[in-house]
């Protein structure tokens, strides 16, 4: 079997890699939840300042995006709803999560650094004022990026007057680099893949007051997306959907390096224990984390390795290699990893647009397009070497996260649809 999915992923066939072997039990009491309430109360503590440093008409600071049912649709499960990420506000993606998040930490040391805020005062307008202003400006948030993350941490860093150089890899959209000029963000662009973008922006002139943000090591940015996770459990119960092993919760979350994935899953296995399945979704060529778990036993893997070239267009999931910290942190509990190809990411577009008037870049249908591959798999596959929580497949609840599209500009969307 395992010979068998590097041989499909070469040919560019969809693929599945699924966890065997006992499945995560819920952690009581474990640090998770006590690590997502400090993101969640930082969230809170931001909220005011967010809102008027955004200038998002009648918004309220809250990073939070709606959780819709999905139109009945052949095929796909019967109760299937959509996490509607690719419509956050202030970037319009998942990203608007973990990168802006970090820029909010960093932005909270410099002025508590600088005796302009005690956390926990409750005083962080002062933030927009003229001393903060002064002391944010006099740092540079450097990152690199495949396009997403480099927007949102650009996009925040400037709306609290700090500088951004953003580093972005050869599939980064025009679009999202002439935005990212016009807010007066440096934008250095690469030849080169996120792997090496990302060698090259860590390896920029040392110097004082530069905060690297590091995708694949970061922390605080896996923590940032922690709270979608806090968010999807706090909307099922307002609709009093409940999730049990007899009725599991199964999310289908696209994959690059693993970090929002990841935060997510992290969250959900702290609110749901063992009865969230989470299925990571990527691109064929840059199955990294397929590599990592089945290859690899949890260790980064490069796909230039196996063969693959790392070339799509989904350009938020082009990553040759997985991020080891999110391997060490949620490795064991992802359930599933589906790789695609991406024909069937685009043929998803197209579908979501024109049946529930979704607007999704092609990484944000990545979610949607592995239903029926996972489904087929898990028909082929004997049942007694399935974890008997798939058998409830049918009758469980599925949730597909989408993490980007909102803002795509128009020629750009009507391009994809083509
Ligand atoms: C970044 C991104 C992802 C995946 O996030 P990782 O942290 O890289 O795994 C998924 N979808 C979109 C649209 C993204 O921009």
């Amino acid at each position: 079997m395992s010979e068998d999915i590097v041989a499909r992923l070469r040919k560019g066939l969809p693929a599945c890699w699924l966890k065997t072997g006992l499945r995560a039990a819920p952690k009581a009491k474990d640090p998770a939840s006590e690590a997502i309430n400090v993101a969640s109360a930082r969230w809170q503590r931001f909220a005011p300042v967010l809102a008027q440093a955004c200038n998002i008409p009648s918004w309220d600071g809250v990073v939070r995006s709606p959780l819709r049912r999905y139109p009945r649709s052949p095929d796909w499960p019967q109760s299937l709803y959509v996490k509607c990420d690719h419509a956050l506000p202030i970037t319009g993606s998942v990203k608007a999560r973990g990168g802006v998040y970090e820029v909010l930490c960093l932005a909270e040391r410099i002025a508590a650094g600088n005796g302009l805020l005690n956390a926990g005062d409750g005083r962080y307008l002062s933030l927009l004022e003229e001393p903060a202003r002064k002391a944010l400006g006099s740092w540079t948030v450097v990152t690199a990026s495949t396009g997403n993350l480099g927007f949102s941490v650009g996009v925040m860093a400037r709306a609290l007057g700090l500088k951004a150089e953003i580093h972005m890899s050869m599939d980064a959209k025009q679009w999202k680099k002439d935005r990212l000029r016009q807010i007066g963000a440096c934008v250095v662009e690469h030849a080169t893949d996120y792997t090496g973008t990302l060698a090259a922006a860590r390896t920029g002139k040392p110097g004082e007051r530069r905060h690297f943000i590091d995708d694949e090591a970061s922390l605080d940015l896996f923590m940032g997306y922690t709270c979608g996770g806090m968010e999807l459990a706090s909307q099922l119960k307002d609709l009093d959907i409940e999730i049990s092993e007899r009725q599991p919760l199964f999310v289908y979350l696209p994959c690059g390096v693993g970090g929002a994935p990841g935060g997510i899953t992290y969250a959900l296995r702290a609110a749901f224990g063992p009865a969230v399945v989470c299925i990571f979704v990527e691109p064929v060529a840059s199955a990294c984390m397929l590599l990592a778990l089945d290859k690899g036993r949890g260790e980064p893997q490069s796909v230039y390795d196996y063969g693959l070239d790392n070339r799509t267009d989904a350009d938020g999931l082009a990553v040759s290699r997985a991020s080891g910290l999110v391997l060490q942190k949620v490795g064991e509990d992802i359930d599933a990893v589906v790789a695609l190809p991406d024909a069937m990411m685009r043929a998803a577009v197209r579908r979501v647009w024109a049946e529930a008037g979704l607007r999704l870049e092609l990484s944000a249908a990545a979610g949607f397009a592995a239903i029926e591959p996972l489904h087929d798999v898990l028909k082929q596959t004997r049942a007694t070497q399935l974890n008997p929580i798939w058998r409830r497949f049918d009758s469980g609840l599925h949730v597909v996260w989408t993490t980007g599209g909102s803002m795509l500009p128009e020629e750009e969307f009507v391009h994809l649809l083509a």
